[in-house]
C-alpha cells in the first residue's frame, strides 16, 4: 500500500512510475477509450444485413408493404423476435427508430407535458420533480434530467443494484417521479440487479402514485462470459406486486447489429403501451419497417440473435481481459485503485485514489490517451469523491486496448503517488 511506504520507498516508487510514464508518453500513441462504441469488426458482423431485405422482399408476414407509411407499433415478426429479450409478449412491445435513448427522452418529455397513466396532472405542473440516479451511472441519462430541470438524486450501487434501503426511503417523497435503472451489466459499474432488488423495486411504496422505473436494459444480451446472467422480469415482478404500470422497459440493437442503424424497443403494461402509442402517433406516421424486416431476415429468431451476440463476445472479451490484466499487474496491492471485472456490458469502472480522477485524465491526455472526463458518471458531472473513471475498451483494437490499459494503470499510479507525496508534504510543512 502506498500509504504504508517509508519516505524513501515512496520516493523510489515515484521515480520509477515517472520513468514508466515518460516511456509511455514517448511512444507517441493516439488512443481513445472515451465512449462505448462497437468496433469496426463488430459492425462488420452485421455486414450481411446491408443487402437485406433485398430486392422485392418488402412484404411482412401479414402482407403489409414495409416500404409504405404506417405500422406504428412495429411489424409483428420483429416484435416477436425481440419479445423474449424485452420480457413482454409481442403485443406489449413497441419498436421505435434507431435509438432507445430517443424513446427514453420522449417518454420523459411526454410525462412532463401530458402525465403518464395514473397521473393526476402532467409532471411539469408539480413545482419540483426528481429522479433517483444509481451511481456511477450513464451520463446521457443524467443529461436528459439536466435538460428538463429534473433534480437528480444519486443513490449508490452496491454490486447487485442500488442500495435498496436508501431507495425505499427516498421514493416516499412525492417529488420523486422516476428512477433510472440499467439492471444488467450496468453502465459503467457492471452491477447485475439481484432478484431481491427487482422485487423490492416493484413492491416499494412510492409517494408519487405515477412513479416510473426507467428500466434501460441496454445490455440484456451483452454477456462477456459463456454462461451469461439472467435477471428477474421486472414487468412480471410489477404485475405480481400490484404495480403493473410501474416499469417502462427499453432496449435496442445498437450494440447487436449497427449502432447507428439498429432498432429500439419499448415494452410495458397494456395501459402504458396504449399511452405510448397515442403520443408516438402524433410524432410519426410510422417507423422504418424495412429496417425491421432487415433485422428479422438477418437474425431470423432468438437463437440467431444469441448466436450473433456470441460473435460480439468473442471480439470483446479479450479486450476486457486486457484492461483488467494491466490493472491487476500494475496496481494490485498498491491501494491506488479498485476496479470492476464486468461479466457483460461495455465498461470497466475504476475508482482511483480519492481526488485524483481529473489528474489521471490529464496525465493520460498528455500521453496521447483520451479517457472519459472525470465526473461523467455522476449527475451534473459532480463526483463528490472525484475518483470514478469509466473505461470503454470496445472500439480500439486489442493491441491498442492493451497499450492503453498499461498507460492508464501508470497514470493512476502516478496520480496516487503524487497525491500521497502532497499529503505528506502538507503534514511536514
Ligand atoms: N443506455 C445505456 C445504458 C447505454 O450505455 C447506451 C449506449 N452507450 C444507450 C442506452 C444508448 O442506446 P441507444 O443506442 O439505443 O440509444
Amino acid at each position: 500500500m502506498i500509504a504504508d511506504l517509508s519516505a524513501a520507498e515512496l520516493e523510489a516508487l515515484a521515480a520509477s512510475v515517472r520513468a514508466d510514464y515518460e516511456t509511455f508518453k514517448g511512444r507517441g500513441l493516439k488512443l481513445d477509450m472515451t465512449r462505448g462504441k462497437p468496433s469496426p469488426e463488430q459492425l462488420d458482423l452485421a455486414d450481411g444485413m446491408l443487402a437485406l431485405p433485398g430486392n422485392r422482399d418488402h412484404f411482412t408476414d401479414a402482407h403489409e408493404d414495409a416500404r409504405n407509411y404506417g405500422g406504428l407499433q412495429g411489424i409483428a415478426e420483429a416484435r416477436g423476435l425481440f419479445a423474449q429479450a424485452m420480457g413482454a409478449p409481442p403485443e406489449r412491445v413497441v419498436i421505435g427508430d434507431n435509438a432507445s435513448l430517443a424513446m427514453m427522452h420522449d417518454t420523459i418529455v411526454w410525462a412532463l407535458l401530458k402525465g403518464v397513466p395514473g397521473s393526476e396532472a402532467p409532471w411539469s405542473r408539480q413545482s419540483e420533480i426528481a429522479f433517483l440516479c444509481p451511481v456511477p451511472g450513464y451520463d446521457r441519462h443524467f443529461a436528459i434530467l439536466e435538460e428538463y430541470g429534473i433534480r437528480a438524486i444519486p443513490v449508490p450501487l452496491v454490486g447487485d443494484g442500488p442500495d435498496m434501503a436508501k431507495v425505499e426511503e427516498l421514493v416516499r417523497d412525492p417529488a420523486v417521479k422516476g428512477m433510472w435503472c440499467v439492471p444488467k451489466y450496468s453502465n459503467p459499474s457492471g452491477d447485475v440487479y439481484s432478484d431481491e432488488t427487482v422485487r423490492r423495486l416493484a413492491a416499494m411504496t412510492t409517494g408519487a402514485k405515477d412513479f416510473r422505473l426507467f428500466w434501460d436494459n441496454a445490455y440484456v444480451l451483452h454477456h462477456l462470459t459463456e454462461t451469461g446472467r439472467e435477471i428477474l422480469n421486472v414487468l412480471d415482478a410489477c404485475a405480481e406486486a400490484g404495480t403493473p404500470d410501474r416499469a417502462f422497459v427499453f432496449a435496442s440493437t445498437s450494440k447487436m447489429t449497427l449502432a447507428g442503424a439498429g432498432l429500439a424497443f419499448f415494452a410495458s403494461s397494456e395501459a402504458n403501451v396504449k399511452w405510448y402509442l397515442a403520443r408516438a402517433g402524433k410524432r410519426t406516421i410510422g417507423p422504418d419497417k424495412l429496417n425491421q424486416l432487415r433485422h428479422v431476415r438477418f437474425l431470423k429468431d432468438f437463437a440467431g440473435l444469441v448466436a450473433h451476440m456470441d460473435k460480439h463476445r468473442a471480439l470483446l472479451a479479450p479486450k476486457f481481459a486486457a484492461v483488467t490484466d494491466a490493472l491487476e499487474r500494475r496496481l494490485a496491492g498498491k491501494g491506488a485503485a479498485t476496479w470492476t471485472t464486468p461479466q457483460g456490458g461495455y465498461f470497466v469502472s475504476v475508482d482511483v485514489a480519492r481526488g485524483t480522477a481529473s489528474r489521471v485524465v490529464a496525465l493520460a491526455k498528455e500521453a496521447g490517451l483520451l479517457l472519459t472526463g472525470a465526473g461523467a458518471t455522476w449527475p451534473q458531472g459532480k463526483d463528490p469523491a472525484e475518483q470514478n473513471l469509466r473505461l470503454a475498451p470496445s472500439f480500439p483494437s486489442l493491441a491498442e486496448v492493451t497499450a492503453a490499459s498499461e498507460g492508464i494503470a501508470i497514470c493512476i499510479l502516478l496520480a496516487a503517488v503524487e497525491a500521497e507525496q502532497a499529503k505528506r508534504g502538507q503534514k511536514a510543512a
